[in-house]
């Protein structure tokens, strides 16, 4: 007999019971009461808890009465670095170009090693603690190799990129040629197929020559990467690429050839009617990111075209961004609103909903990200990425459809248990490869001293009041 991954091992070290199994399998079968057995790092057996009790008896159990077993779930745009030290920093009544001008090249110029380690550590860990077991890494200015280890050290999955670009004179800003050659170096250090593995990432926008834009492409073909970039979040781009060529961006990068199944584009919330086109046709996937729209003002309730590329096959995933603009790294939160944004605008009932949402948080946002062979549902042969969501709370009661309860009842809060690859990365709502209390002072440390070398302070809404 042939088993569709060959390291399936047969016997589980594992078996998750009594819990509902929401498998976003094919049919989006839920197993009532069901159970996971887990051998090594992937799935072994979904099936009934006395089933798999009578086919492996002696296992150890990790018991999920009263509780939602789900997929670990897809971030698929997520700053590591740049915004974790800085979280609530950035004032929110201030222009973009002042934030990312007096704020964020700032920030980013002023991170040592240790602090690129230390934020991708800290936003790792939030994430794992809501659930989200796979991240791609929207850019890393500097040292992408300390990101690197910190997500490994966390335990969660990922891809990891060195943000670059050849437009303008920010911090390590550089020919296209020094561009793709650090780019191609990242890649060979973190192949494709590994726990962490290396994204060709670019800043995008307009910060890319076409040298570079179609130098990115072919790398990541060449390589099997996912190539990953911003575009379009506000009206801005389009007006950029209308100067610079005149056509709109996604027609521009149409051109260039670099739009495919390779590109993961941040975004892509300001398109007209031809750029959707382009998209569905050329297979390019979409990071979603409502809350960041939402938080920055950019017009995603106007503009927006999300819902309608999902609802087309389009593969569009699910974002959280960066500290200060989607700030919590909390998939849940992201796929409530983004099915609240999709009947709002469409004044349509049937628009997106919880099922599409949730679907949009794992298996369709793991398909968008080209590791739908991989993560994304729960199903024998896949990666042992899975979250027990405890449903004892107020917001699980009573019980009622689960989807529904998943995205519009809760979000991160409820996460009891994540297992990474088999391995567990959070017991009962606390991450366990982390020091959580060592990590909590380390980053209030390095968030004073960073602040300090950019040059910038808090700006309080409220007056500070020393009362102790
Ligand atoms: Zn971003």
């Amino acid at each position: 007999m042939s088993l569709p991954f060959g390291h399936v091992a047969l016997i589980p070290d594992l078996l998750i019971t009594g819990g509902d199994v929401v498998t976003m399998n094919p049919d989006r079968e839920v197993l009532v009461g069901g159970a996971v057995a887990i051998g090594g790092e992937r799935i072994v057996a979904v099936g009934s808890t006395s089933g798999l009790r009578t086919r492996w008896p002696g296992v150890a159990e990790l018991d999920a009465r009263d509780c939602v077993v789900t997929p670990g779930m897809v971030n698929a745009h997520q700053h590591l670095t740049g915004d974790p030290l800085a979280r609530a920093c950035i004032p929110d009544g201030i222009t973009s170009d002042e934030a990312v001008f007096r704020w964020s090249v700032p920030l980013h110029a002023a991170h040592r090693p240790e602090d690129d380690e230390l934020s991708a550590l800290l936003a790792c860990v939030e994430s794992l603690r809501n659930g989200v077991t796979t991240i791609v890494e929207a850019g890393t200015v500097a040292h992408p190799a300390r990101v690197a280890a910190a997500m490994t050290r966390a335990g969660v999955r990922g891809t990891v990129g060195a943000w670059g670009w050849d437009v303008g004179d920010a911090p390590y800003a550089a020919p296209a040629g020094e561009v793709l050659d650090r780019l191609r170096a990242l890649t060979e250090a973190y192949p494709a197929g590994g726990m962490v593995a290396a994204a060709v990432t670019l800043v995008g926008h307009g910060l890319a020559s076409d040298e570079l834009l179609a130098g990115a492409a072919e790398l990541a073909g060449k390589a099997g990467a996912v190539m990953t970039m911003h575009m379009s979040p506000g009206p801005g781009d389009v007006e950029h690429y209308r100067e610079r060529s005149g056509r709109r961006p996604l027609a521009h990068l149409a051109g260039l050839g670099v739009l495919g199944p390779h590109l993961l584009l941040a975004h892509a919330v300001w398109l007209d009617d031809t750029e959707v086109e382009l998209l569905l046709s050329s297979r390019t996937a979409v990071a979603y990111c409502p809350w960041a729209y939402l938080r920055l003002g950019q017009g995603v309730t106007r503009a927006g075209r999300h819902a309608e590329l999902y609802a087309r096959g389009g593969r569009v995933a699910l974002g959280c961004d960066a500290g200060n603009a989607g700030d919590a790294a909390d998939i849940l939160r992201a796929a409530a609103l983004a099915a609240g944004l999709a009947r709002d605008t469409a004044l349509d009932p049937a628009a997106l909903g919880a099922a599409g949402a949730f679907a949009m948080a794992t298996i369709r946002g793991a398909e968008a990200i080209g590791m739908d062979g991989q993560v994304g549902s729960v199903e024998v042969g896949k990666l042992a990425d899975l979250v027990v969501h405890d449903a004892t709370g107020p917001q699980w009661t009573p019980r009622g459809d689960v989807a529904q309860q998943l995205v519009w009842s809760t979000d991160g809060r409820s996460v009891r248990d994540v297992l990474v690859g088999g391995r567990f990365a959070v017991r009962d709502g606390r991450c366990v490869t982390v020091d959580e209390r060592a990590l909590r002072a380390e980053a209030a440390e390095a968030s004073a001293a960073l602040l300090a070398r950019a040059g910038v302070s808090i700006r309080h809404n409220w007056p500070q009041v020393r009362s102790s």
